[in-house]
């Protein structure tokens, strides 16, 4: 049992295939092949390793070093605002961005009021508005109580009357209203229900619901992402709380182990005090690569099939496409110009320790190698922790 931030990231992955796009009943499975970290998770990291290390860090230039270093992973318009703004520019919203991001806050601080001065110095840089605040600070509030073994009644008091929230309505009721409010189509309707679900105030509210009427912590995220609506990030909030309240078991961090990259997975250890190991599996859905991700991919001799021959014929463009995250290894027709390649991608990924490298099932699909003259050839992939590969070569 963990009660630490991978109860948020978990949410955010539970979430991240249903955000708008609502499940048809409660007992939907958790994570699929479309499952995947968001920008919820990058940012909670980010906002973790502040926490960490505040003397050396500021807030601003964590979550700028963490959304540069994840590019892809789905950040709202007012945080890419923030991204491209001077250092220290504090922008106003009043949207649930900083709440998503601020678990650690609630389970690394040692007072309440260093709890809320801390949640409202997270959430300045791109939400200074005061409803965003008070909403990133009611939700680290929440986790700190519940993490020092506040009853839900408790929790339930303090938020209600230091925050001015009104949880009174039963979770049914909630979820009934938020239907009904989707089936108006018009387009007043939906912007109005937009701002509805991604609003800080509403988005704590509906979380702190489904946290309260929750069983367990499992129940917890289904019962936010059962509501339909921005459904990670509803899960995230209410993951970090359920997580300090209940603790999440074991069984369900390793399943989520193969989504969560490594260099993020280490700064939840340090949170969290404990030592998963990142998966050597390739994430089934690997959009949301960071600078340090390459994907090494096939082609022939003459580099005549796929973009791989765009880029050989246009070394500046490849240069570039391969600093966004693209390797090349060039599958010859001779057994000896193969095995030359595949020397030197293995110098490569030896050398490159800072990067990541995603070994697909390359020249199977082709006819260029069986499954057993691959495994042989790339067998070295599985000595080296910053190479990922493919259930193939994992022999599953
Ligand atoms: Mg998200």
């Amino acid at each position: 049992m963990t009660k630490g931030i991978i109860g948020a990231i978990i949410g955010d992955i539970a979430g991240s295939s249903r955000e708008m796009k609502p499940v048809s009943r409660e007992g939907f499975k958790l994570f699929t092949k479309l499952s995947t970290i968001t920008d919820d998770t990058v940012l909670t990291v980010a906002v973790a390793e502040w926490m960490l290390d505040r003397k050396r860090v500021s807030i601003d230039q964590s979550l700028r070093k963490w959304a540069t270093n994840y590019p892809h992973a789905g950040y709202g318009s007012s945080f890419k605002r923030f991204c491209n703004s001077a250092p220290g520019t504090s922008l106003t919203s009043i949207h649930n961005g900083a709440v998503m991001r601020v678990s650690s806050v609630g389970f690394l601080a040692t007072t309440i009021e260093e709890c809320m001065a801390l949640a409202r110095e997270s959430a300045v840089p791109s939400h200074n508005s005061k409803e965003a605040i008070e909403a990133a600070q009611a939700t680290a509030v929440a986790i700190f109580l519940a993490r020092n073994g506040a009853t839900k009644e408790a929790i339930r008091d303090h938020i209600e009357s230091h925050f001015n929230y009104d949880l009174s309505r039963p979770y049914d009721t909630l979820r009934e209203e938020l239907r009904v409010a989707r089936t108006d189509r018009s387009q007043a309707n939906r912007e109005a229900n937009h701002e509805r679900v991604v609003g800080a105030y509403t988005s704590v509210q509906d979380a702190l619901i489904a946290f309260l009427c929750g069983e367990s912590y499992e129940d917890v995220i289904r019962k936010a992402i059962y509501l339909g609506g921005d459904a990670d990030t509803e899960a995230a909030i209410a993951g970090g709380i359920a997580a300090a309240y209940y603790g999440v078991p074991d069984e369900i961090v390793e399943q989520v182990l193969i989504y969560i990259p490594s260099d993020i997975l280490e700064v939840v250890n340090r949170v969290d005090g404990t030592s998963w190991r990142a998966s050597k599996q390739i994430p089934p859905k690997s959009l949301r690569w960071s600078k340090n991700d390459i994907v090494i991919y096939a082609s022939d001799e003459y580099d005549t099939k796929g973009e791989s021959s765009y880029y050989l014929t246009h070394p500046s463009r490849f240069h570039r496409h391969y600093n966004e995250g693209y390797a090349l290894i060039i599958l010859g027709d001779t057994p000896v110009l193969l095995e030359e390649q595949v020397a030197l991608l293995r110098r490569k990924c030896e050398d490159g320790k800072h990067l990541r490298w995603h070994l697909h099932d390359i020249g199977i699909e082709s006819g260029m190698l069986t499954t057993e003259e691959f495994r042989a050839l790339f067998a070295w992939a599985l000595e080296l922790d910053n190479v990922l590969v493919t259930p193939t070569l994992l022999n599953r």
